[in-house]
């Protein structure tokens, strides 16, 4: 005897007697059927031995008064046309096994049938249903939600990681209903899903989907009065600001994640992940180059022909003083270790000065009286000479 078979099967119908049937009329109409069909009247016809093990099965539930109160028991519960099997049958459109509702009571025919539903068992669900009787909460925890958020550094917070104060809005328990969604905080079990927040439908091959339930939204609660704040959903809008570090060495445009720094869990359930993405505004003076930081130091003319020393700047810090060799040409760039962003592990990156010659507007009388001199001292050096040879090569 299948459970499938219970609650699809009219065994009334197969005899020909109503459901208030007396004992006496079911074997009345059994005994009758049984002759008409039996194979040995009918030897040949499939119809007619399919006919007669129907007739037969029909007779083994209803000619039994126990099985009988069983099978209107099941048909009272499921057979109202909310629990159909799949066509096919042994279907994963529900996992309920009345083998198990009736436990000990039910004949020995239960076992075998039974065995197409699989898994669960009503008890369980009946059970599960039970315990949760109103404490409003789901058993499943939930993760937090993973919030993104923006943040805007100045050039020097973003070399040297800056703590900074971040205002975020997030999705929440309900504060008013302590996200139950319900005003007196007695929701009831959603009828559709059970409770589950899932149903399942079947793709009739023996398989089924699992979708979220779209009357409760996959909560398995439905409010009975819905929460004026939250109108119902159990879930409200928060905002929070906080202090988030940022390390340091992060450029433009980078997207750093705080692990736990998202949305709070639920029921035990851990928080989500802050993902925070960073602008750096740009410096008038200092550039960016991984963990480099670059600068462009202005030289005079005789600074780079003739060498010196000259100071640069450094972000954040005192000066240092860069020896430049004499015939430094326009654009060279040289090192000052250790004067760069901040790398991961503390150390920092070097500071990349570019020289740029620069050329004096304004001279006084002596400085181009020298300068004259200079050009007269350079007269023989054509400084287009390797130009024009290399144009002509080409
Ligand atoms: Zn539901
Ligand atoms: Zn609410």
């Amino acid at each position: 005897m299948s459970t499938k078979d219970f609650v699809e099967k009219d065994y009334y119908k197969v005899l020909g007697v109503p459901k208030d049937a007396t004992d006496a009329e079911i074997k009345k109409a059994y005994r009758k059927l049984a002759r008409e069909f039996h194979p040995d009247a009918n030897k040949g016809d499939d119809k007619a031995e399919e006919r007669f093990k129907e007739i037969s099965e029909a007779n083994d539930i209803l000619g039994d008064s126990k099985k009988r109160k069983e099978y209107d028991e099941a048909r009272a519960l499921f057979g109202s046309g909310g629990f159909r099997a799949g066509p096919g049958g042994a279907g994963g459109n529900f996992n309920f096994d009345l083998g198990d509702l009736f436990g000990g009571t039910q004949g020995g025919g239960a076992g075998g049938g039974a065995g197409g539903f699989g898994g669960g068992g009503l008890g369980d669900v009946f059970g599960g249903l039970f315990n949760r009787g109103g404490t409003g909460t789901r058993v499943q925890p939930r993760r937090g939600q993973d919030i993104e958020s923006e943040v805007t550094l100045s050039f020097i917070e973003a070399v040297e990681g800056a703590t900074v104060p971040l205002r975020m809005s997030s999705q929440a328990p309900c504060k008013a209903c302590s996200g139950t969604g319900d005003k007196n905080g007695t929701p009831r079990v959603c009828p559709t899903c059970l409770g589950t927040g899932q149903v399942s439908r079947g793709t009739g091959g023996g398989f089924s989907l699992t979708d979220p339930c779209v009357d409760c939204k996959g909560r398995g609660l439905i409010a009975q009065d819905p929460c004026d704040v939250c109108k119902g959903s159990g879930r409200a809008k928060s905002s929070r600001t906080m202090q988030v570090r940022i390390p340091a060495g992060v450029s433009d445009n980078q997207r750093i994640r705080l692990r736990g720094k998202g949305g709070p869990g639920e029921r035990g359930g851990p928080a989500g992940d802050l993902y925070v993405v960073v602008h750096v505004d740009a410096h008038p003076v200092f550039g960016r180059r991984d963990d480099n930081l670059t600068v462009t130091v202005p030289v005079d003319f005789t600074e780079a022909a003739l060498g010196g020393e000259v100071k640069v700047p450094t972000l954040g810090g005192p000066p240092v003083t860069l020896k430049l060799p004499a015939g430094t040409p326009n654009g060279r760039t040289m090192r000052a270790r250790g004067k760069g962003a901040v790398r991961k592990d503390g150390t920092r990156g070097d500071l990349l000065v570019t020289v740029e010659v620069t050329v004096p507007k304004d001279l006084s009388t002596e400085a181009k009286d020298a300068l004259e001199a200079y050009r007269k001292a350079t007269a023989g050096h054509d400084p287009r000479a390797e130009l024009f040879q290399a144009a002509k090569g080409a």
